[in-house]
């Protein structure tokens, strides 16, 4: 692991963002929990995407089940074809990706598929990274089964979804009757998702258990290049505007040849700069009339949208834009977490969180414990908490009071000092400037909302 992914995971834990599943156990292969300052960011992400993605009036949302009738997965495509290659280490079982294996030994993967992957493996005569043999390569199937009910036959087989698009496209007539939506609108979902998936690393980059937020926005077919466009500029602008990830840190990867899933008409991932390298956060796929068209034919009930003013029925073309929220909240944390030295030997950790998604937005900290200053703080507190996530703390020097406020991405301190006493104003001190400014205490809650809306990433 790198310096920088060893701290972050480090300040994860010791501040409570991110714990380890089941730690006291040994924990489970990569699963992870979110802790207090964890939830919240991640709520926030969540939401931010939510109102960005439904809070207009051609966009519905829902709320699917994760488990689905199994020939849901037969028609998408999932129980055929949602496999990743894989080989297996001959002396110790552990199981390795074609691709990952290759690009460790410098091979650009680029547009190869699983023949072209097999014959470079053996060509290369590439061993396991324990130095043993493998053995050939071959498909494996990345799908959770359970079974439904008392009886575990075949019949009761049920997966765990591994994305969260497929109870959108069941029910897309449902919805578009519900709300009586005309062509074009989309359905946006947030929910878990589940993938057994071979080679778990990186933190929250890649887990078995994940959340997705994705929408299908459904369209008249040959308009769909229009808005495949249209969501990618969307997308994107939500990266740097509502996370304030700087535009030099994200970059487009275009989906070519075998790369190209087996539904999709184009393809384009929004990466990231990781500390381990360049990832995908978000797939934006034009889907075509695949998915539609399979779900008629499996269940053998139209999907059509009936055109009021031409009369005739239409199988929509869709446009998808699919994002984690967990690969998300990642890279919202390596984006954060910077180490500055203030003056000789006098280092910093603070987390750059955007202060609209930061956990806790402000704290306030009575300069000394006695003199009236806890009482008036506890009253600004109490004016803000209806509004903002507030934290209250006064143990401890002011100095170290700021920086642990930093380490977990608070954008604003507010300090009650004896001028407080006299003028009713406090101190506000800036997270990323550190720089500190009276504010009179009517107007905090305005001025902060304005700081908030205005901030822009050190980077940006
Ligand atoms: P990858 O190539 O990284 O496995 P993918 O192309 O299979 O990803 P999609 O099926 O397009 O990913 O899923 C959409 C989004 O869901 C991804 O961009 C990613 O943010 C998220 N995602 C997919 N798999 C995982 C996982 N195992 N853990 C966390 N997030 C994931």
């Amino acid at each position: 692991m790198s310096d920088t992914m060893e701290k972050l995971v480090s300040l994860c834990k010791r501040k409570g963002f991110i714990f380890q599943s089941s730690e006291i156990y040994g924990g489970l292969n990569r699963c992870w929990d979110y802790g207090p300052l964890g939830v919240e960011l991640l709520r926030n992400i969540k939401e931010s995407w939510w109102r960005a993605m439904t809070y207009r009036e051609d966009v519905e949302g829902i709320d699917a089940s994760i488990l689905m009738h199994p020939r849901t997965w037969e028609a998408s495509g999932h129980v055929e074809g949602f496999s990743d290659p894989l080989v297996e280490d001959r002396k110790t079982n552990e199981r390795f990706r074609l691709d990952h294996l290759l690009e460790e030994a410098g091979v650009d993967v680029t547009g190869m598929g699983f023949e072209e992957m097999s014959a470079k493996i053996l060509e290369l005569g590439l061993k396991s990274p324990k130095g043993n043999e493998l053995t050939n390569p071959r498909q494996f199937n990345l799908m959770f089964k359970t079974h439904v009910g008392p009886v575990e036959d075949s019949a009761s087989v049920v997966y765990l979804r591994p994305e969260t698009a497929q109870g959108i496209f069941v029910n897309f007539l449902n919805v578009q009757q519900a709300m009586r939506q005309k062509l074009p609108f989309g359905i946006a979902q947030i929910g878990k998702a589940f993938r057994n998936e071979i080679t778990t690393k990186n933190f929250l980059f890649r887990t078995r258990e994940f959340e997705q937020m994705e929408m299908q926005y459904f369209v008249m077919p040959g308009e769909d290049e229009k808005w495949f466009d249209y969501w990618r500029e969307q997308r994107y602008r939500w990266f740097t505007e509502a996370l304030g990830i700087p535009a030099s840190r994200l970059s487009w990867h275009e989906h070519v040849g075998a790369e190209l899933a087996h539904y999709a008409k184009a393809a384009f991932d929004i990466q990231f700069e990781f500390p381990f390298g360049t990832g995908e956060v978000e797939g934006i796929h034009n889907r075509g009339q695949f998915d539609l068209g399979r779900h008629e034919e499996y269940s053998g009930k139209q999907m059509k949208f009936f055109n009021e003013q031409t009369k005739e029925k239409v199988l929509p073309s869709v446009v998808e834009t699919s994002i984690g929220a967990s690969r998300s909240t990642m890279m919202v944390l390596a984006n954060a977490f910077a180490e500055e030295e203030i003056k000789e030997g006098d280092l910093r950790t603070v987390m750059r969180f955007h202060p609209r998604i930061a956990p806790l937005k402000v704290a306030i900290l009575p300069l000394v414990k006695r003199d009236g200053m806890p009482e008036v703080a506890r009253r600004i507190e109490a004016d803000l908490r209806p509004h903002l996530r507030v934290f209250y703390d006064e143990g401890g020097a002011i100095g170290r009071r700021y920086r642990r406020m930093d380490e977990v991405g608070t954008p604003f301190c507010l300090t009650v000092d004896s001028e407080t006493l006299t003028d009713d104003t406090v101190t506000i001190r800036e997270r990323d400037s550190m720089a500190q400014e009276r504010v009179k205490i009517a107007d905090l809650l305005g001025v902060i909302n304005g700081r908030m809306d205005i901030w822009k990433h050190p980077e940006s």
